[in-house]
């Protein structure tokens, strides 16, 4: 539930500091209704009519093979955000045309300051959003992928979008099925490409087992997602497709039932560490991670390049950038996750 807390706090900071600039300008413009209530209320109203304006224009089918739609969309939709802002003014705040205009006008540089905040403050310190660009997550995080049906149990896998079959036999693709959460061979994979997830990822929590934290790669600063399995001063190692600390196997929360942890890639490349043989042996501040999908991951398990001052197989705490606290976009996968 942190994450909704933090997603409402920061909207709630910038409705205050827009709707401070808002009620300075009906008061130095002499506004009938000049008082904070007022102003904070036009605000709730003119943010929630914003919010419908940028939902209708992200959801649109606009035709693909014109040019100038997306530009003619935006700018279609600017006009009416403004409309929008003078008539919650004409009748909210019963405001003559040039009130409006100095009202609004004096918010300006409130929403200057608010952008400022988002770049600066919330992105780095509290929230960010976020995608991925590639599939080692699924079935729980997706990047480009495609659709088929499981092999096992009916359901939906998704297969990566990639051009790279080289490690797979002919007329068939490795999936991760949504429903039984076993990766699969797919034979018949639709051609159809379904975007990448959009999440925010929560910089003020610390990870626990089962989270998925996302961090960049030591050598190319890249950003990673994956699954927090071992904890710091834990041994790790994966054994039947189930994860064992300290010699016990952990039991998988409900969202993760079906899934299994492999020891090696679909190409045949074994684990190097966090094996029944070399257990991942983890010190202060480190953790080790897996992808959900196993056989296609390159995690822990595999790495060679490590963190300065680390293990191969240990991801630092210093390096973790934050926790997935809520996936927001598609509609039908919105997930609060911590
Ligand atoms: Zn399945």
């Amino acid at each position: 539930m942190m994450t909704l807390a933090l997603v409402v706090g920061v909207l709630l900071g910038c409705l205050l500091i827009t709707a401070l600039a808002l009620w300075i300008g009906l008061k130095l413009s002499k506004g009938r209704r000049s008082g904070f209530s007022w102003a904070l209320a036009a605000m709730v109203i003119a943010f929630v009519g914003w919010t419908a304006v940028y939902w209708g224009v992200t959801h649109i089918p606009l035709p693909e093979t014109w040019w100038p739609a997306p530009y003619l969309a935006l700018l279609g939709a600017g006009m009416i955000a403004v409309l929008w802002a003078y008539l919650v003014s004409l009748v909210l705040l019963r405001t003559t045309l040039v009130q409006t205009l100095a009202a609004w006008l004096s918010t300006v540089p409130a929403f200057v300051i608010v952008w400022l905040l988002l770049h600066l403050v919330v992105r780095n310190y509290l929230l960010e959003i976020a995608y991925l660009r590639s599939n080692s997550m699924a079935p729980t995080l997706l990047a480009l992928h495609h659709v088929g049906t499981c092999p096992h149990c009916g359901g939906t896998a998704y297969v990566p979008y990639t051009t790279n079959f080289e490690y797979e036999p002919p007329g068939a693709r490795y999936g991760m099925c949504k429903d039984c959460r076993k990766s699969c061979l797919v034979r018949e994979v639709g051609s159809a490409i379904f975007r990448s997830d959009r999440f925010l990822i929560n910089k003020v929590v610390a990870p626990r087992r089962w989270d998925l934290v996302t961090y960049r790669d030591p050598l190319r600063q890249v950003r990673f997602t994956k699954r927090v399995v071992g904890l710091p001063g834990e041994e790790v190692y994966i054994n039947e497709g189930k994860v064992f600390v300290n010699g016990e196997a952990v039991p998988l929360p409900a969202d993760m039932q079906g899934l299994e942890f492999s020891l090696h890639q679909f190409d045949g490349r074994p684990a190097l560490w966090g094996t029944p043989e070399s257990p991942a042996v983890l010190g202060p501040n480190e953790y080790f991670v897996l992808d959900d999908f196993s056989i296609r991951g390159h995690d822990s398990r595999m790495w060679t390049t490590p963190f300065p001052g680390h293990p191969p197989y240990a991801l630092p705490r210093s390096s973790i950038e934050g926790v997935v606290g809520w996936i927001l976009w598609p509609e039908d996968r919105m997930r609060l996750l911590r």
